[in-house]
């Protein structure tokens, strides 16, 4: 999810929590179950969700040890299409195909995890009667009047109305409804909460000189601190324009907070939660420039670089537009796979009713339907073969089989794919292996009620210095035919981000930071994670009642260590000429094989990744015309 400020809005193993412990099987039934028959219904599961277990160790085994399985049996299954990942890309690209190619297109959707959708997957709860839903990766459909006429159409195919989905929000009471949010950092007794439409009061608007002096903070600090928010003062006055030009592009705004501020380090965090939303653990290397772009303070009393970062933040304030789903993107991978494969769901009308749907897993993957998608299935091999079709390796259940294709896309990992693809040029296989994908961590807790929550008050509290930067409710939207809480005596389900910490000494490329932090990611395991959640949500909600104990239902963290698409960075990037950037290198067609998903645009966002579903489609079209 990203956020408001920019176009990004807003605000091992199984084990779920409760208060004494583990929860019973009798309770885990309860989350699993329907009409009384014993079912795994991937949305429904808690503990580790995300790369859960199962579905990343064979890609590991390869890409750490070269190991893959010495044969494949080879299945009786030829495709028009197989496309490698389930997530919106390879959907897109599967609707594409079939929309040209017409319904009776052979087509396979291999994926290595139990759920489809990729990042776009949803959390499913059931309590005290009702049906709550959380976010379980990717959250909102980002300002789709800037997308492309491809994406926008696709949002056309799948019935969705964009009116409807502002409406829903709009009309519907979020449990603590307030403009206002919260800035808390935990203490002795508790988190210390100050409250403030902290968006606008770091950009010098409103009453910021009250609202600094109520941060636990040194007098001194909180002195520079007005001074900055004020932006009344050139810190770079000593540089011409060109030179502050060139530092603003190639200092760390951490470096420029403590050298040319004078804030000290312990200070500064409170001005990286948007970085670290937008970047993962390297938004500790962005650059002033770019701070300045996610909305932090710092350049307004620079002359023509405060006039223009005035107009940048306006023009961003009021041209984003985020919509919700309840369960974020997870939604339309839903109107996707239920308009490739209707039998999943034979009584869902589409975007009406496509939240509160229930789908049948097993129709995912029948024989009889000539779109079929397969989950558990790592791809850990794929080449073209004598009789002009690619030939698809994988392992599912620990058995190494193959299918074979007229036609591949690759909407995976860039980083997966050279392990793939061993045979690709060495130059494309360098360029698919530079980025570094953003490791982060979103879980969602099911709460007995939101009384302790509504107290609180504000939509949305920051903890710059907590394990989880964000935590706010699930989107509070009826689009797709949910009910979202009606009040506090409902139960609900309170969404918290995480970005996954490292230690920086300053040297670290972001590169650096991400593995890191992605190494942290796979080695954390549930109960540390459990224990971050209750401590952080009793610090908060302790003096409203809360008892995490007790009213802690459910925990589902969704890891996510290969997380949103890399995106280029002015400290730790080469400016590169046109066509000439990793992902456009890496994205080369190769005869029969063409490369999609967000990585391939290096852009986490869901209309990367439905053009990029397109471009690889177009390739391959355009390749059977040109064979004649
Ligand atoms: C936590 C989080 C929040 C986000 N929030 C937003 C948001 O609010 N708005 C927005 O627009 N975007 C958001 N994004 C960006 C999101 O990544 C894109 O919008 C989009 O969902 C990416 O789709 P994709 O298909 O390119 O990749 P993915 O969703 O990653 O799908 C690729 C699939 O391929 C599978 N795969 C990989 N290797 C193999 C293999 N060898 N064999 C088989 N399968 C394989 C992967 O496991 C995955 O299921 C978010 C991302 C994350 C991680």
């Amino acid at each position: 999810m990203k956020y408001k400020i920019t176009r990004r809005d807003f605000l091992n193993g199984m084990a779920i929590a409760t208060g004494t412990g583990l929860l019973t099987p009798a309770e885990l039934f309860a989350q699993t179950s329907t009409g009384g028959q014993h079912v795994v219904y991937p949305p429904t599961l808690t503990g580790i969700r995300g790369n859960h277990l199962g579905s990343f160790e064979t890609m590991h085994a390869l890409a750490w040890g070269g190991q893959k399985p010495a044969s494949h049996r080879k299945l009786d299954e030829h495709y028009d299409m197989v496309i490698v990942g389930a997530g919106v890309s390879g959907l897109a690209a599967a609707w594409f195909y079939q929309k040209t190619m017409g319904p009776d297109a052979k087509i396979l959707l291999l994926d290595n995890h139990d759920d489809f959708g990729g990042h776009a997957k949803r959390n499913e709860f059931h309590h005290r009667g009702r049906m709550l839903l959380g976010v379980g990766g990717s959250v909102n459909v980002d300002t789709p009047s800037d997308w492309s006429e491809i994406s926008k159409g696709l949002l056309d195919d799948l019935g969705i109305d964009i009116k409807a989905m502002i409406a829903n929000t709009d009309e519907i009471t979020l449990l603590s409804a307030s403009d206002d949010n919260l800035l808390a950092f935990p203490g002795p007794k508790g988190h210390v909460k100050v409250r403030g439409k902290w968006s606008q009061l770091m950009l010098g608007l409103g009453d910021y000189e009250s609202a600094v002096r109520a941060l636990p903070l040194a007098a001194t600090e909180q002195g520079k601190l007005v001074e900055l928010l004020s932006g009344e003062r050139d810190y770079l006055d000593d540089l011409s324009l060109s030179e502050k030009q060139a530092y603003i592009e190639s200092v760390s705004y951490a470096q420029f907070l403590t050298k040319r501020v004078g804030l000290a380090e312990e200070t500064i965090s409170i001005f990286f939660p948007v970085p670290k939303l937008m970047f993962g653990p390297a938004g500790l290397r962005v650059s002033v420039m770019e701070a300045f772009y996610l909305g932090c303070p710092g350049v307004q009393g620079m002359d023509w670089l405060g006039k223009l970062a005035a107009q940048l933040l306006e023009s961003q304030m009021t041209g984003s537009e985020s919509l919700y789903f309840p369960d974020g993107n997870a939604s339309l991978a839903r109107l996707l796979v239920h308009k490739l494969i209707p039998a999943v769901a034979p009584d869902t009308i589409g975007f009406d009713d496509i939240a509160v749907s229930r789908f049948d897993y097993a129709a995912l993957d029948q024989k009889t339907h000539s779109l079929r998608l397969r989950l558990n299935s790592t791809v850990v091999g794929l080449r073209e073969t004598g009789e002009d079709v690619v030939t698809v390796d994988y392992v599912r259940d620990g058995k190494a089989v193959s299918v074979s294709g007229d036609h591949c896309v690759l909407a995976c990992y860039n980083g997966a794919i050279p392990y793939i693809c061993p045979q690709l040029p060495e130059r494309q296989k360098e360029a698919l292996g530079y980025g570094v994908k953003v490791p982060l961590v979103m879980t969602n807790v099911l709460i007995d009620n939101g009384r302790a929550f509504a107290k609180l008050g504000g939509g949305q509290v920051t903890c710059p210095n907590d394990p989880y930067v964000v935590v706010t409710t699930a989107p509070a939207t009826t689009t797709g035919g949910h009910q979202p809480p009606r009040g506090p005596d409902d139960p609900m389900v309170i969404y918290m981000l995480g970005v996954p910490s490292v230690t920086s000494t300053g040297i670290e490329t972001s590169h650096d930071l991400l593995k890191a932090a992605r190494r942290n990611v796979y080695a954390t395991t549930f109960n540390t994670y459990e224990q971050e959640v209750r401590e952080q949500l009793q610090g908060l909600l302790g003096e409203h009642g809360f008892n995490h104990e007790t009213d802690i239902k459910a925990i589902t963290v969704n890891r996510w260590p290969h997380g949103y698409a890399y995106e280029y960075m002015s400290l730790d990037d080469p400016k590169w000429p046109k066509g000439q950037a990793p992902h456009e290198l890496g994205r080369a067609q190769f005869g029969r094989i063409s490369i999609a998903n967000s990585d391939s645009e290096a852009r986490a966002y869901l209309d990367a990744a439905i053009d990029a579903g397109w471009r690889a489609v177009a390739e391959q079209l355009a390749y059977t015309q040109r064979q004649g």
